[in-house]
């Protein structure tokens, strides 16, 4: 079926200007239709670098992302525009992606004139509608504006905008991190709901870690702009191997006990870049040759890779 396959090799430098250190290094990965593929890492782990070079808002210096066996850097400006039908991102604040001057269903409607340009009035409208019924909202809120709704409210309504244009990939980037936490557990029902019902795949971008053991089917662990743990949801949270994966399981608050949105924790200061274990800075069992060996990602189990000289 449809794969979307990153490779980024060797670095890459999204922002356009030289860095001497990476943002990712030695990414790769495979996602398929309707699968949602957690990414986890630490604030500065290169998480949301990762999804904007999925939707092409970065260019990266090498390596390959692939979409249906077509390479999406190499696109042409129309075979872009048709590429951007396909994808879409949800963003951490409801509030700024939607423009306060505009009533909610200008909003959504602005969303569908780009991809469904062929709608009349009548059409569209009910297509706004039907929209905000498939996330739980009234069809008659279309009249009103964003800050008459509540966070989750706003966040249901961003995702209606990302669905008018039928997309088959989305780009999840903190998506309900600024949420209460029982607020939280209904967008993210929401956005399984979906997925399963429409066939989505979703990159789930994320920092807490209960949210992305809620949502995925396979999680990536990112540290420093690699891919340190890769592998299926219940292996990942019950079988990790690698210490960076197990210092934040050991770290996640328990279920029952996390009140509030946890805050990201800081990153290290960074050692010198692309050379060794990234991790080998925190690492408690770190060897010798730690610092200077880059540890390739080894399979260990089926769908199961980590990146430790130690594993
Ligand atoms: Fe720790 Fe070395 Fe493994 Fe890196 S390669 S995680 S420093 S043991
Ligand atoms: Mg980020």
């Amino acid at each position: 079926d449809r794969v979307t396959k990153a490779y980024a090799r060797p670095s890459l430098m999204p922002w356009g200007r030289p860095r001497s250190t990476p943002i990712l290094h030695g990414i790769s990965f495979a996602l398929a239709r309707g699968e949602t593929l957690g990414i986890v890492g630490e604030s500065g782990s290169g998480k949301s670098t990762l999804g904007r070079l999925a939707l092409r808002l970065s260019t990266p210096t090498g390596g390959r992302i692939l979409y249906d066996g077509q390479d999406i850097n190499a696109l042409t400006p129309a075979g872009l525009r048709a590429y951007r039908t396909k994808m879409q991102m949800i963003f951490q604040d409801p509030h700024n992606s939607l423009d306060p001057s505009l009533t909610v269903g200008m909003s959504i409607a602005e969303a569908l004139d780009i991809h469904r340009s062929e709608l009349g009035a009548t059409e569209r409208s009910e297509r706004v509608g039907a929209l905000l019924s498939q996330v739980g909202l009234s069809p008659t809120c279309a009249t009103r504006r964003p800050h008459e709704f509540s966070g989750g409210q706003k966040q249901r309504i961003g995702i209606a905008r990302a669905l008018a244009v039928e997309p088959e990939l989305i780009v999840a980037d903190e998506a309900v991190s600024a949420l209460d936490v029982s607020v939280q557990a209904h967008i993210l029902n929401l956005m399984r709901d979906l997925r399963d019902a429409l066939g989505l795949s979703y990159l789930f971008i994320a920092h807490d870690l209960a949210v992305v053991r809620r949502m995925s089917h396979r999680v990536a662990v990112l540290y420093r702009g690699r891919i340190v743990e890769m592998a299926d949801r219940d292996d990942l949270f019950t079988r990790a191997q690698h210490p960076y994966t197990r210092m934040l399981l050991a770290a996640a608050p328990r279920r029952g006990t996390h009140h509030a949105p946890a805050t990201e924790m800081p990153l290290a200061a960074p050692g010198p870049g692309g050379q060794g274990c990234p991790f080998h800075a925190r690492c408690t069992l770190r060897q010798p040759h730690c610092a200077e060996v880059d540890p390739p990602s080894r399979t260990i189990a089926p769908g199961h890779e980590v990146a430790c000289h130690l594993v």
